[in-house]
């Protein structure tokens, strides 16, 4: 897609005995060599001489560019390494009695620690939460559980003290949740504990096969990655994107899209992230029609974040200074106002979701030379949902196959900690639309082990010379996978690479 600034550290390696996946282009059957320089690959071919570097032998296993997962929260998602998981609860009553066990079993008095709790989803709960539930769950303990698509916040009293909100009724939800949500982070010893779950959800990405990843964090990433590159968290690609919030900081110091932000070249400065309606568990979703269960809901259409001379403004900002824009449109009416705005601005970037999707945005999409980031495994998790909400439209949602052959770039994601940082997942939900023994949903849209595979790898193909460096080496060829949609989505969820590099770099092998 983009070029790759080239890492400062030389270094050259020998990957022999490899047999190349023909991911976008044919390959020769035999095995090849593989020579790395510098974080690129300078040369295929077969009989290839070592020039002094290390020398792997890959058995004859298969050689793919390594994976990306394209939209990650990736601090909430090392966050969520130390934080307890209520994603199971069926009932408000239910998540609040697991935070109160935890608080009861950890036994601290300190009335300034905040337990965090995370993976709520009251969509489909009889009721919805309130702060008198989770009161009589743990007292005068300073709870806050950030909920599965992490657009509310459901807070204790003593949270709300401690955050310095005034307490309510219910959950703080989006325009204010954000301020709260951020303050989590600069509670004392946050910093200390989120590199301990920097370095876990690293290291088990690289295991996984991932090569990079775009951050949709907000707060300021341009500033605070290169110091964790140099801290030792330096086994990943990152794109960092920047909010509203900090782009003025952005533009003062004039980092364009694509620019490295550091001299490692791992970390790059990626787009303005806006995001402009809801979600579909909050009923936030901007929609052409109302939600279908939204008889008793303030805005049955969902909610707007941003208007579109709002979001005008900040395209025009962004576009002027060498930015991308991703833009978060879940519902349809969301997504056409703001492919309004990318046309009269003239911006390039990403639609974020486009879970909901007009037909005729389609083409659209594709003549704006969009891409669609899209989130697969969301599907697996929101099926029901969508249903309940948006069943007269279910044909739209997740149109991945339409976008995608109407000439839309797609590229995969998880949105973790929505859905785990897992590129495996997000290929097999994108192959087969259900989670379990029903048939799939929507199958229609479903696309290849090929398609999916090709939106996960930074629109890198085939491995060929000139590539950087950043490879997975797999026992067995992906597109090999046989059987009906269930049985190849098992197979796919289930591959892990016995190898992967970053850069020319391993960073992971077993
Ligand atoms: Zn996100």
């Amino acid at each position: 897609m983009t070029d790759y600034p080239a890492p400062t550290v030389a270094r050259s390696c020998l990957l022999r005995n490899v047999r190349l996946v023909p991911l976008t282009t044919p390959a020769p059957d035999e095995p090849q060599d593989v020579l790395i320089r510098d974080g690129w690959i300078v040369e295929v071919g077969s009989g290839l001489a070592a020039d002094g570097g290390e020398i792997h032998d890959g058995g004859g296993r298969w050689l793919l560019p390594g994976l990306w997962d394209h939209h990650v929260h990736l601090g909430q998602w090392a966050m969520g390494k130390t934080r307890v998981d209520v994603s199971a609860a069926q009932s408000a009553q239910e998540a609040a009695a697991m935070v109160g066990d935890y608080v009861r079993a950890r036994g601290d008095s300190d009335p300034w620690h905040v337990v965090q709790g995370f993976g709520q989803r009251p969509a489909l709960w009889d009721r919805q939460p309130t702060t008198a539930d989770l009161d009589a769950a743990v007292g005068d303990a300073a709870v806050v559980l950030v909920s599965g698509d992490a657009h509310h916040g459901w807070l204790s009293t003593s949270a709300f003290h401690v955050l310095g909100e005034p307490p309510r009724e219910g959950v703080l939800v989006e325009e204010d949740w954000w301020p709260a949500f951020a303050r989590l982070a600069l509670l004392p010893g946050a910093e200390a504990l989120l590199v301990t779950g920097y370095h876990q959800v690293m290291a088990e990405a690289a295991a996984m096969g991932v090569v990079g990843v775009g951050d949709m964090e907000m707060g300021e990433g341009y500033r605070e990655w290169p110091g964790r590159v140099a801290a030792g968290l330096d086994t990943l690609r990152l794109r960092t994107s920047v909010y509203r919030q900090a782009l003025a900081g952005v533009l003062e110091a004039g980092h364009r899209t694509g620019d490295p932000l550091d001299g490692s070249g791992l970390i790059t400065m990626g787009p303005l992230k806006v995001i402009s309606d809801g979600s579909l568990n909050t009923r936030t979703a901007y929609c052409c029609k109302p939600f279908l269960d939204a008889s008793d809901f303030d805005e049955p259409m969902g909610i707007q974040n941003v208007t579109p001379e709002e979001l005008e403004w900040l395209l025009r900002q962004a576009t002027d200074a060498g930015l991308e824009a991703a833009i978060h449109a879940i519902g349809d009416r969301a997504l056409t106002d703001v492919l309004d705005v990318f046309a009269s601005t003239g911006a390039k970037g990403s639609i974020e979701h486009a879970q909901l999707v007009s037909r005729a945005d389609v083409p659209r999409l594709a003549a704006l030379g969009l891409r669609a980031s899209v989130q697969p495994a969301h599907l697996w998790d929101d099926r029901d949902v969508m249903d309940q909400c948006w069943g007269d439209r279910a044909d739209r949602c997740f149109p991945l196959a339409t976008m995608r052959r109407a000439g839309v770039q797609l590229v995969l994601g998880s949105d973790a900690p929505v859905a785990p940082l897992d590129p495996w997942l997000a290929i097999a939900a994108a192959v087969h639309r259900s989670a379990d023994d029903r048939p799939a949903w929507q199958p229609q849209e479903a696309l290849t082990v090929r398609e999916a595979l090709q939106d996960s790898t930074d629109g890198r193909g085939t491995v060929v010379t000139g590539m950087p460096a950043d490879l997975i080496l797999l026992d067995t060829n992906p597109l090999d996978f046989e059987g009906d949609s269930a049985q190849v989505a098992e197979a796919v969820r289930t591959t892990r690479p016995v190898l992967t590099m970053v850069a020319g770099r391993v960073v992971h092998s077993r």
